[in-house]
């Protein structure tokens, strides 16, 4: 008999919490990559840059474990599906995979626990992509949090060493399933092209040190472009988080437990992926023009900041945190536009795109999230240039245009109008 250890976002050997403890679990370890299609069938673009990066990332695991004389067998199947045949194929003890929190992950993860339970396989699920999950750091009272800061301030005092720890994978890759897998199925095959996007690397300790000092400029490489990776677990959170935790300065290292946050939210209140945290948020008219969307889309409100960033998101699959903010508070609030059309563009287009945090930030942005800006504190895109990119080095690059006036776009609505009607929108919804 085997066990069975399901990759998900987690796609490395090494420090992995789940593919540790199968490979303690007494059985050879077979390691299984699911190309889920009920997620892949969704995208709209063919050369999807994230599925580009999987793929590039399962071709060199794959590598990996034929090194050590086992294999990794990929799927292009829907998973419940997959899962099935493979229990059918073999002599499964138990399904080993690290959890997800996303409330899709969690549907297909209860599906598929239910089909191995009919057959009496276990599915056992691990904590590995964030130091501390779920209710792990809640009130006294045992209910989750909902503002940042208090939540910060328990996840400090309950980290002890052990949960910076590694899992010593390398240790026991001698417990592998020795055999040989066919080849990954084609991009094309999955109806996917070669996209010609390039990824960020791995290297994130040079930017801890004067993180809180460059962070906020867009046009300066002041931060570490680290979310493609943990994402899909190219790297391990536990090794991000120790550096982080043994520098002296430690704004970078809040910046992951803003992660954990959102995470930790989305888990309590899985509505809020598609509603307001706060109810009567989700009364505001929106007036969900669509040729200013689209305007905003491509870059061209008029508003050089908004538009510098939109353009470095379509051309690159980043946009700078602080530029974030700013688009995602000038699509809801200056244009009154849902914020879910907004997510769901980040979405589409983010390579760092990460459900807990992209609602997380895009309703903390429109005003109606847990932790989120009061409504009323409305950004001024034009002083947001001058305070953060004052020599117009971001603005230069991504909207060069924008000194000629025959060709840059008039602002597409007046800044002090905008603001009016948005307070009164925002007021109305919530009287
Ligand atoms: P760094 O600044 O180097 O930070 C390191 C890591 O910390 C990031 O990679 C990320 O994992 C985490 N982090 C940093 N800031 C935040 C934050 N505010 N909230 C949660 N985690 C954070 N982040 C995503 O990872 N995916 C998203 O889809 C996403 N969508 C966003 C949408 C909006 C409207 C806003 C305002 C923010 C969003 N963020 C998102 C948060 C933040 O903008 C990005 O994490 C950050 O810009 C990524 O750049 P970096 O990797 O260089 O991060």
């Amino acid at each position: 008999p085997i066990t069975i250890f399901w990759h998900r976002r987690d796609l490395r050997l090494n420090d992995n919490a789940g593919l540790y403890r199968a490979l303690n679990s007494g059985h050879p370890v077979l390691p299984v990559f699911i190309f889920d299609k009920d997620i892949l069938d969704a995208l709209n673009a063919e050369d999807d840059a994230r599925v580009n990066f999987i793929y590039d990332t399962i071709t060199k695991l794959k590598a990996a474990y034929q090194k050590h004389g086992s294999d990794l067998l990929v799927f292009y199947d829907q998973a419940e599906h997959a899962i099935e045949q493979l229990i059918k194929q073999r002599k499964v003890t138990a399904v080993y995979t690290n959890h997800d929190y996303e409330p899709a992950a969690n549907k297909r993860d209860d599906a598929v626990a239910k089909l191995l339970a009919e057959h009496s396989i276990d599915l056992k699920t691990f904590k590995d992509q964030v130091i501390f999950e779920r209710d792990e750091v809640a009130k006294d009272d045992g209910k989750p949090y909902t503002v940042f800061t208090p939540y910060k301030n328990k996840w400090y005092q309950k980290l002890k060493p052990f949960y910076l720890k590694a899992y010593p994978t390398e240790k026991y890759l001698a417990n592998l399933y020795q055999f040989k897998a066919s080849p990954i199925p084609s991009l094309k095959e999955m109806g996917f092209t070669k996209s010609d996007a390039e990824f960020p690397g791995t290297a994130y300790e040079k930017f801890i040190a004067d993180y809180a000092e460059k962070r906020d400029f867009p046009a300066v490489k002041g931060t570490s472009h680290i979310g493609l990776h943990l994402r899909f677990g190219t790297v391990s959170i536990r090794q991000l988080a120790t550096n982080a935790f043994h520098a002296t300065e430690k704004t970078w290292l809040n910046e992951l437990i803003w992660r954990e946050f959102y995470m930790m939210v989305l888990h309590h209140f899985p509505q809020t992926a598609a509603h307001a945290f706060k109810p009567d948020y989700d009364n505001i008219k929106w007036i969900n023009n669509e040729e200013q969307f689209k305007a905003w889309c491509n870059g061209q409100t008029g508003y050089p900041m908004v538009d510098a960033g939109m353009r470095e998101l379509n051309a690159t699959g980043f946009m700078h945190n602080r530029v974030r903010m700013l688009t995602a508070s000038f699509l809801t609030k200056h244009l009154l536009i849902d914020w879910r059309w907004g997510e769901a563009y980040f979405a589409q287009k983010l390579l760092d795109y990460e459900m807990a945090s992209n609602v997380g930030g895009w309703q903390w942005a429109a005003g109606c999230g847990t932790d989120a800006a009061p409504y009323f504190r409305i950004f001024n895109p034009e002083a947001q240039m001058k305070k953060f990119d004052p020599k117009m080095e971001y603005i230069k690059k991504w909207v060069p245009e924008y000194a000629d006036f025959s060709t840059y776009p008039k602002p597409i609505v007046n800044h002090a109008f905008a603001r009016e009607r948005c307070l009164k929108a925002f007021k109305e919804a919530l009287s």
